[in-house]
């Protein structure tokens, strides 16, 4: 067979996967050990509305295990674990949320969908033995350049441990975004497909 026709099959074939695969996984089903605070299923949110009707977290299964590689690492090397403030985020919920905040530095446009949309996005911090939140600058959801990664204005603890997080992050196979430190892409998220299945 040409080596032409057989690409062209190749990419036909992956985009029928891509289509089709709907399978998003419960976070807790792979790792119980990453604590989680979805602050989109209260209203303490930038929303101030209750975005979604359960706080358990659920993504792509490769994501999940992904994260669950730097939770791990985190623990063994550092004492510390990750806690995630949101996964998956049904395409629905990005429309309310870009009624709210239509500026796609911090919201992205439905209409092009976020990578939460797709189960393979996540918002995470570094938490410690007792579950304290290490000090980060802000808080999540803080939509000022005092978020974005770049801000070097900040305490040598605070971007000590932003690094630290980002460094595990990218180690675990994530890739980080320029305008919040607690937001990361997995690397392979062009291949899931937006999702606007509800969660449970
Ligand atoms: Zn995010």
């Amino acid at each position: 067979m040409k080596l032409y026709i057989l690409f062209i099959l190749i990419f036909i074939f992956n985009s029928i996967e891509a289509q089709t695969d709907t399978s998003i996984v419960w976070l807790g089903e792979i790792d119980s050990t990453i604590v989680t605070d979805v602050r989109y299923a209260t209203t303490n949110n930038f929303t101030g509305k209750v975005l979604y009707p359960t706080a358990k977290v659920y993504l792509r299964k490769i994501v999940a295990e992904k994260l669950s590689g730097a939770n791990r690492y985190l623990m063994e090397n550092y004492n510390l674990r990750i806690k995630i403030f949101d996964g998956y985020r049904p395409l629905s919920v990005q429309k309310e949320m870009w009624k709210i905040m239509p500026d796609d530095r911090y919201v992205a446009n439905p209409a092009k969908g976020s990578r939460h949309n797709r189960g393979a996005a996540v918002d995470v911090t570094l938490i410690d033995s007792l579950g304290n939140e290490l000090d980060m600058g802000t808080e999540y959801d803080n939509f000022t350049v005092k978020a974005h990664p770049s801000y070097k204005n900040l305490p040598e603890k605070v971007l000590l441990n932003r690094k630290l997080l980002r460094d595990v992050m990218i180690k675990s196979g994530f890739l980080p975004i320029n305008s919040e430190w607690w937001h990361f892409d997995f690397k392979g998220w062009k291949k899931f497909s937006i999702l606007d299945e509800p969660v449970k």
